[in-house]
């Protein structure tokens, strides 16, 4: 016999007062949606029909669509990624990945392993894609669906010329697909407006809910796509016509993540009571007030003005200082967990949700410039404790 394990109980591998989470994800939950977390229900039962009823109108408002055609997904952001790959491209379909980053190139390689002919159009790092080239690319390949990001988190890149693309690739007669994991209810993304066919969101990013349980919205027209399929998706969980059986039917697919569900609940009327307007405004200007800060202590942000993402801010690692040392020392020592990043020497303090709040950002810069200034860096801390409370001053007291 195998005999039993020799491990800690939970609370002695947790720290005492939890770290805050200021990082590319997750980010803190709100008190309501870790409540919910801890709820479990019958996932079939009367209660959970009307849960997701108003988990669906909900995620149309922050979606801003009037398609019906909203899905859950138990799964990390990345599922509901390969969701929209696997029920919308199939072997032979030409595909269009504009890759500015590491979860863009993500959906090229999920489009190829379901048989996909990809073309890439690599953008060059720091910079937003350009809708010029986006045409030329468009005429030359003549693809079926196009995958784009709106906010790049790996580089901290914001597409904002997303409007156009989707109005070019529908012009192409392309369907277009967006990765909002962490830009959506934190940045406009009008679904409808833009005629976008399909959005996919995480819980733990934006929206501030937990991480394992994410959404899909899909256009009529993307459905029509995924109605006219040769063949099933080879990918039984994620099959949209099999996710619609509990989504819209009543009735099993698979066991839905149901606390998730509840968690995702909250999450969603949180940002519907806020309002989109108020919360776009609450993220534009904590963000730009950190950005300030940030410039203040003496760093660089990283990428060029007009591409730099709110929900995700890059700062340029000074030489002579190790990125990993930052993220390791801010934790150890303030309590406060930031990232690194794939490759670039930048870290990342995320401004996604409830990480934009005044009490949060004062603490993590506070936190931010002592650790650069302990690894040596010559940081300006009482100037940018200034410009931040200066920034923050100019909002109104309810808004952070
Ligand atoms: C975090 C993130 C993902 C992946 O989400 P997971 O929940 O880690 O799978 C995808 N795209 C973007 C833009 C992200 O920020």
């Amino acid at each position: 016999m195998i005999a039993q394990p020799d491990v800690q109980p939970l609370d002695s591998l947790l720290p005492a007062e939890p770290l805050l989470m200021m990082g590319a994800g997750p980010v803190p939950i709100p008190a309501r949606v870790a409540h919910a977390n801890s709820i479990v229900i019958n996932h079939l039962g009367d209660t959970m029909a009307r849960v997701i009823g108003q988990v669906q109108s909900m995620a149309r408002y922050v979606f801003q669509t009037e398609s019906p055609w909203i899905l859950g997904v138990a799964g990390p952001g990345s599922a509901a990624m390969e969701m929209s790959i696997a029920n919308l491209v199939w072997p032979g379909t030409k595909v269009l990945s504009i890759v500015n980053g590491y979860f863009s190139g993500r959906f090229a390689e999920m489009a190829r392993r379901v048989g996909g002919d990809v073309t890439t159009l690599d953008v060059p790092l720091g910079e937003a894609a350009d809708p010029q080239a986006v045409a030329e690319v468009l005429e030359r390949v003549r693809p079926a669906v196009l995958t784009i990001v709106q906010g790049e988190t790996s580089s901290t890149t914001f597409n904002h010329r997303l409007p156009e693309i989707a109005q070019l690739a529908r012009q192409a007669g392309c369907l277009i697909v967006v990765d909002a994991v962490c830009t959506l209810s934190t940045t406009p993304l009008p679904m409808d407006d833009w005629g976008i066919d399909a959005v996919v969101t995480g819980g733990q990013k934006g929206l501030s809910s937990i991480p394992g349980v994410s959404l899909i919205a899909l256009s009529q027209r993307a459905w029509e796509r995924i109605e006219s399929r040769p063949a099933a998706p080879p990918q039984w969980c994620l099959d949209a016509r099999l996710a619609a059986q509990f989504w819209h039917h009543d009735s099993y697919h698979y066991t839905a993540p149901v606390s998730g569900i509840l968690a995702l609940h909250e999450a969603l009327h949180l940002v519907c009571q806020e309002t989109l307007e108020r919360r776009f405004a609450r993220h534009a200007s904590c963000s730009s007030a950190m950005q300030h800060a940030i410039e203040a202590l003496g760093l660089s942000l990283y990428g060029q003005p007009a591409a730099r993402l709110h929900s995700v801010i890059g700062i340029e690692v000074p030489d002579g200082i190790d990125r990993a040392r930052v993220c390791a020392h801010i934790s150890a020592r303030y309590r406060v967990e930031i990232s690194g990043s794939f490759g670039l020497n930048i870290v990342r303090i995320g401004q996604m949700g409830e990480q934009c709040r005044a009490h949060h950002l004062f603490r993590t810069l506070h936190a931010f410039g002592s650790t650069m200034r302990d690894l040596g860096a010559p940081v300006d801390l009482p100037s940018a404790a200034a410009e931040l409370e200066r920034a923050l001053a100019k909002m109104p007291d309810d808004a952070v």
